[in-house]
């Protein structure tokens, strides 16, 4: 018997319904519309709610302890559901994917037995035939962490459904950096880079779906290896400008880069490709050299700003976005301050900020200095203010000025369209409904600290 004939039998004549939730990166979002497509052909139709789903994934992150007990939490209302449905004389298989799913897979079945299949990050390929082992199971719930020898890329369908105007497309996958505070090495396992063909021709499906923009994912993107069409291994670079050569694809970003792997093909792309948005988040963590090697992160403070030196001489428009951590163990008020020196010299137009948070089994989680939680915060706010001060002036900056903006989506308000800027500041003007799809030069007139406001400078490309 197929999946999907097991699966009719337990519910003749009906579409059945998968509703999958994400959690974390955008990388999770990419995997996410991959199951979508991997389940489709058994029959199951997305649902926004899992009121009455038939198959709920939950598609965890487990970067932050936060955004684990989030999936706890949601589990119990799912236990609920699935009950009410089991009442009414229905079946819903409820699965855990994704990072929470490859670090605590056996906990997740122990705290939470309404899951019946628990799958790996690197394993959801192989979401239709553990759906039928479920199936088969009758029961017992269903694990499925190892990493397969086998590249998952190679095995999934082809991604042809648009995904967008906006669309992320992932070429990179793990790492081998094995930050002290990471778990990423853990949960998605060493390095993989798709080949280069294989993304471009994926990119060419989703320009062909609508997509004008791409977002080339990965844990640690500039880190890309792939095959080229040569037999050669081609870094990020390379792959980039192949991708720019696409007709219909105007703008190109990728996410998240390690300064470690900012090479000169690179840097060289960004000074050459104007598809290649002059916006690039690169994480630092810390401003003090004596946490960067605490942290593993082979760079220093110095390396850094020599990076974006580099970069900035390569395309002087370049905003900045970066990653901070405080509190990382051991880190000391001068630790500190040299990371508030760091911001207020290389100054970002955006930043991600945490407190360091121990995740169970990575190196910092059992050093001996870790630092109290009140002082975690006071840095916290006191670097947040800072930050938050300087993407205000980033994009107050932006007043009077006219940039093309990307139009993506209805605005919040009635006759409003949103969309992005070049730097991905979130932009909102006014324009008929028809233009969402458009890239038009908008006059800014208004700044916030987190978007622009503005209006249709003339007619639109
Ligand atoms: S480079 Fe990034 S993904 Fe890799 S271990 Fe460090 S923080 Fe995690």
């Amino acid at each position: 018997m197929t999946p999907s004939e097991i699966i009719s039998t337990t519910a003749p004549n009906l579409a059945k319904r998968v509703y999958i939730k994400t959690y974390g990166c955008q990388m999770n979002v990419y995997d996410s519309a991959r199951m979508a497509e991997l389940v489709a052909p058994l029959g199951f139709i997305a649902t926004g709610t899992p009121r009455d789903a038939d198959l709920v994934i939950l598609n965890t992150c487990h970067i932050r302890e936060k955004a684990a007990e989030k999936v706890y939490s949601e589990l119990g209302t799912i236990r609920r559901l699935k009950t009410a449905k089991a009442e009414r004389g229905g079946r819903m298989i409820v699965a855990v994917a994704g990072c929470v799913a490859q670090a605590e897979g056996a906990e997740v079945m122990e705290r939470a037995p309404c899951v019946d299949l628990v799958v790996g990050p690197q394993s959801y390929h192989r979401l239709p035939e553990l759906i039928t082992r479920v199936l088969r199971a009758d029961g017992a719930g269903v694990l499925e962490t190892s990493f397969p020898a086998e590249p998952k890329f190679d095995f999934l369908p082809e991604a042809a459904a648009p995904r967008g105007i906006a669309a992320f497309l992932t070429v990179q996958e793990g790492c081998d950096k094995f930050c002290s505070f990471c778990v990423v090495p853990y949960t998605r396992g060493a390095e993989y880079s798709r080949p280069v063909m294989q993304v471009v021709a994926e990119a060419r499906r989703f320009v062909g779906g609508g997509a004008r923009e791409i977002t080339l994912l990965g844990q640690n993107v500039n880190a890309y290896h792939g095959e080229g069409p040569d037999g050669r291994e081609w870094r990020l670079g390379e792959l980039i400008r192949q991708l720019a050569e696409l007709p219909g694809l105007d703008r190109i970003r990728y996410t998240t880069s390690h300064p470690r792997d900012v090479d000169d093909e690179l840097v060289a792309a960004h000074r050459d490709v104007p598809q290649l948005m002059p916006f690039l988040h690169l994480p630092v963590q810390s401003g003090s050299d004596r946490i960067l090697a605490a942290m593993n992160r082979r760079h220093t403070v110095t390396d850094y700003r020599r990076i974006v030196e580099r970069l900035r001489s390569a395309r002087p428009d370049l905003a900045l976005s970066t990653d901070l951590i405080v509190g990382h163990p051991g880190e000391s008020d001068e630790d500190f301050r040299a990371s508030l020196d760091l911001v207020a010299d290389v100054r970002f137009a955006q930043a991600f900020s945490f407190k360091y948070s121990p995740r169970p089994g990575t190196p910092a989680a059992s050093a001996a200095c870790q630092i109290a939680d009140d002082v975690k915060s006071r840095r916290l706010a006191e670097l947040q203010l800072l930050l938050s001060r300087q993407q205000r002036d980033f994009n107050e900056a932006c007043i009077g000025r006219t940039l093309p903006v990307l139009l993506e989506k209805p605005g919040r308000h009635k006759g409003q369209l949103a969309g992005r800027s070049p730097y991905l500041q979130s932009v909102h003007i006014t324009a008929p409904a028809n233009r969402i799809g458009a890239i038009v030069p908008a006059r800014i007139t208004a700044a916030t600290t987190n978007s622009l406001a503005g209006s249709l400078a003339e007619a639109a490309a």
